[in-house]
Order: C-alpha cells, then structure tokens, then sequence
C-alpha cells in the first residue's frame, strides 16, 4: 500500500488546490459502518486528472471483502426493515443535515479526483442532496390502498422493501449518482451495497462516513470497490435482489441482461446524444449562452450534455458566436478561480475524444473551433481538451454516431423544422432534446413529436428534480424505461407490493358445507 488507509479526508482537512499528496492513502472498504483496510492483491492508481498526480489507490476488493459487505446488509436487513418509517426518516433528516455541512468537502474530493471545477462539483452534490431531502417526504407516497371487497372483507395493499441491493455507478456525478441510490433504497427499508467508479470513489466514501454520523445502523450502507469483477459478483449474488446501474451502454446492457437473467430488479440509465434544435425566432442570446454552457460545462462528461445542434435555416451562420463564446470559456484546474470547465478523466479519454475529433476531419467535417493541444500554463500534465466545435457534420459521421462524452459540439444543418425532428428521431439515443424557440405552436409541437424522454423548451438540459423522475428513453435506458431513478417510481423500483384481504365476519356462518367453487 502507498500509505495507512483512512477514509479520504478529515470534516476539517480537505484538499483546495491540485497540489501533489506527499503520502496518499488507499481507499479503504465500509462495510459493517467501518472504514476497512482491503487486503487486495490487485489496486487501480486514481489521479488527478489535472496534474496525472497519484491521489490515491482503490482496491479491487477481494472476494472475502465482497462477501462480508453482502453479509453485513443481509444481518442489518430484518432490523431495518422493522425499524418504523418515521424513525428512518429521522435519520434521514439528520443524514441531510450533514451532507449540507460537508457540501465543501464532498465538492473538494470531486474537483481533486473527477475534474469538474469546485463551483459546479457543489452543484454535484446539491443535486443528490435534493433526492435524500425529498426522500424525507417518502412517507406520504409509501401509504397504501384499502377497499371494502365485500361484506366484512377488505383488501390493503402495503409497500415493502426488497432486501439488499446493490447500486453501480458512473465516474461523471460521484455524489449524485450514489446520492440516486441511499436515500430512497434505504429509506423504504432495503440495505444497500454501493460500488462507486473506481475512478473517483472518494465522494461516496465521504457519504458512508455521514452514514454512520446520521444513525443508520452498521450494514445498512456498505462500500465495496473494483471494476468488473466487483460487478460480475453482484450480479451473481443471489442473496442481492435489485441493482441500480448509471453508465455507459457497453457496461449497462450486459447488467441489465446478466441481472435480469438472475432474476433482479435491474434500473439502468446509459448513454446519450442530446441534441437541441435552434430556430431563426429564439431569442439569440439566450440560446447562444445556454448552448456554449451546457456543451462544454463539466468538459462535456454529463449524460444531459448538449453535445449536438440541429441548426435549423439561417441559424447555421450561428455557430461561429456559439465560437466566440466558447473560446471566452476558462480551461483550467477545477480549484481555480475563474475555472468554466476542467480536464478530462483520463488520458485514454483525452485520447479517444481528439481520435473521434480526428475523425470527424476525416470525414470531411470542419473543426471550427479545435481544443485539441490545449494546456493551461499551470498544469502542463492533465488530461486537457479545450472546448471544440465540429460543424458541417453529416448523420453517418462517426462523431454523430458515438457518444464522444468531452467538450465537443457537434453541429448539422437542416432547412425546416420537420428535418430537424426527423433527425433527432432518427438518432437511436433518447435522453434529452431541447428546443430554442418564441413560437409556442412550434414547441409544443417539438414536445409532442420528439421522441427523447427529456425535453426542454428555451432549457439546455432539462434534467427533472427529484419529485419527478429521471426520464430518459431509447437506447438511453435499459429495459425500455420501465424502472426509472428517483421520484416515485424510484420508490416503486426499491419496494415490492404486498395486499391483504381479511374477512372478520360479523355474524356467525350457519352453513355446514365447504365450498368448492369459486364465489361468483
Ligand atoms: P462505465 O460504464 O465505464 O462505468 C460505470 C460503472 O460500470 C463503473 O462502476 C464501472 O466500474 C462499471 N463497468 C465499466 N465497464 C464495465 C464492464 N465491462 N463490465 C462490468 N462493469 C463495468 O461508465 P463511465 O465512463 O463511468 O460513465 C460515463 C457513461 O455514463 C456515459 O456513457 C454517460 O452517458 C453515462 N451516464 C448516464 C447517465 C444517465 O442518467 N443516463 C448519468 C451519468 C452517466
């Protein structure tokens, strides 16, 4: 090991600038409400992706450890199951409360382990915190149904936890994608196993140090790491009955597919190519800022990113003020002041946006604006990639067809409105679409025809709170979108039905007879 392992940093020490860990600590395991030190054989290198600097090494868990963690959940299960609703939700309240102390803390791991600047790293957090402080509301929507069938017989329906579950999870959102899982699964009376990105575990590890802060009892959140050894074991698992999963589409189909065979609950959100249609009428200004936002925000590593423009008539001459803004854009360390968007996560990353930017040139599109090459003066090792636009692009290019996940604008034309739903359609992701227009028939018509589950009107990433769902549809989402994130259908994903009918008669039978056919 490089180090003593801890959990990642102290509530009054954590990091503030990308400056190299003298001795970095291992990430450890949290099972049973403990941080555990792994004895694994095998370790992944996590660094900054500003500086290539190690911050710390994540363990491939052993199959002991893996065990352990199902085996804490599995002990904590009847007792939080039989804990009452309101006292999980004290927790719960309290757990709210100390991700809101923490804010800063939770933001610094994430700037300093995935990359994003602190200001939107905070934004990170708020998100998920949203899920836990609406989950506190969970009691009203758990209430069941109750109906008198028939003279002295009624029927009730309840709502009850699964058992223990299971939550994998992404490198872009480190606190909120667990923070989809925690509150909802465990406030409905489930244990939980979470396996974070083991290319940026610490948000989640902070979480479970809360966990333990807020009152939930040993085993009712357990951490586990590695890559895809770790996955293959949960979904084997038998005694793990759903499975939560946020990524990519090569991982996300095969757990849907291996889980589902195994009989689980599976949710998976996956990939995307959101696209916005940008109409001569918009207001020009509005539109050209949310754009150059939300294109290259987070360095274009969010599923909702705006990664594609349907420029529709003259809007086409457009892209070269979408240019002007974007390169006004900051490029730097995420602790810098000033910072609009990051580095990348990896090298491989870097590596694999400039090929598909390559591509696209190849292809015989034209790099208007090309981010390739860029290095802030500061951190000449860091995985840069400034903002790039691609325009001219045709549907069968390669940078059309793949998620490029970096902060690359990718841009076609069309003459009418009618080719530019045509064309969102015909792309066979569906996450989000959005729409800059001041014509009301024209975006309700936009919201009616395109078939993308997320849509925003005059909004760059329509990205519902917590009281809806995550509603992303096509090959965004396993299973045709039947088990969707958060919101009540979060809770109906994390609970099973049960009903009871019950007959207290209220006079006496006088028949001596059983019967043997069905009453009718
Ligand atoms: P990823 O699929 O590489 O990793 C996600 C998780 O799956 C990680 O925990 C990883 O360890 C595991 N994993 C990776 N490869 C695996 C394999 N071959 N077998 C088993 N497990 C494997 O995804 P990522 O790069 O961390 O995240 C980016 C992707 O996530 C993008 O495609 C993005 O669109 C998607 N995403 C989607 C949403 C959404 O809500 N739709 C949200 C965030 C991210």
């Amino acid at each position: 090991p490089a180090g003593t392992s801890t959990a990642p940093s102290t509530a009054s020490s954590y990091p503030t600038s990308h400056e190299q860990i003298q001795s970095p600590k291992d990430t450890t395991n949290f099972i049973d409400n403990q941080f555990v030190e792994s004895k694994a054989t095998q370790w992944i290198d996590l660094h900054d992706p500003a500086t290539n600097n190690l911050v710390t090494r994540v363990p491939q868990s052993t199959d002991e450890e893996l065990k352990a963690a199902v085996e804490s959940a599995s002990k904590a299960f009847p007792g939080w199951k039989g804990t009452s609703l309101l006292a999980r939700q004290q927790i719960m309240f309290k757990f709210v409360g100390l991700i809101r102390e923490h804010w800063d803390r939770l933001a610094a791991s994430i700037t300093l382990e995935q990359g994003k600047t602190v200001a939107d790293a905070k934004g990170d957090v708020l998100r998920g915190l949203q899920v836990a402080e609406t989950a506190c509301g969970i009691t009203t929507q758990m209430t069941g149904e109750v109906l008198e069938v028939a003279k002295d017989m009624e029927t009730r329906s309840y709502r009850e936890p699964l058992g223990v579950v299971a939550a994998i999870c992404p490198f872009n959102f480190p606190a909120m994608i667990p923070l989809w899982s925690i509150p909802i699964a465990t406030i409905t009376g489930n244990t939980l196993l979470i396996k974070p990105s083991e290319r940026d575990p610490g948000a989640a590890m902070i979480l479970a140090e809360l966990c333990e802060k807020a009152g939930f009892p040993p085993g009712v959140v357990n951490i586990i790491h590695g890559s895809a050894k770790t996955v293959d074991f949960i979904i084997d698992e038998p005694a793990i009955k759903a499975i939560s999963f946020v990524g990519s589409n090569k991982a996300g189909e095969y757990i849907y597919a291996r889980g589902s065979a195994n009989g689980k609950r599976v949710q998976a959100n996956l990939g995307a190519k959101n696209h916005a249609a940008v109409l001569p009428d918009c207001n020009k200004n509005h539109a050209l800022n949310a754009i150059a936002g939300a294109a290259f925000g987070a360095a274009g590593q969010r599923c909702m990113a705006l990664s594609t423009l349907v420029l529709v008539g003259e809007t086409k001459e457009w892209v070269h003020d979408i240019a002007e803004r974007a390169k006004a854009l900051s490029v730097n360390g995420g602790f810098e002041k000033g910072a609009d968007l990051g580095p990348v996560i990896s090298p491989q990353s870097k590596k694999r946006i400039e090929d598909l930017i390559q591509s696209a040139q190849d292809e015989g599109a034209e790099i208007l604006l090309d981010g390739r090459g860029y290095k802030p003066e500061k951190y000449p090792n860091g995985n840069w990639v400034g903002p790039t636009i691609i325009a001219n692009v045709k549907p069968h290019m390669k940078c059309y067809t793949e998620e490029i996940f970096g902060p690359v604008l990718v841009c076609l034309n069309v003459p009418t409105i009618d080719d530019a739903i045509a064309t969102i359609n015909a792309n066979e992701y569906g996450n989000g679409a959005a729409i800059f227009t001041r014509s009301g028939a024209t975006a309700g018509r936009f919201q009616r025809e395109i078939e993308a589950g997320q849509i925003g009107i005059n909004v760059p990433i329509p990205v519902p709170l917590p009281m809806f769902s995550f509603t992303g549809n096509k090959k965004s989402i396993a299973g045709g979108g039947a088990n969707t994130f958060y919101g009540k259908p979060g809770m109906l994903f994390y609970t099973q039905q049960k009903t009871v009918t019950s007959l207290w008669r209220s006079e006496d039978a006088t028949s001596q007879r059983g019967e043997t056919v069905m009453p009718t």
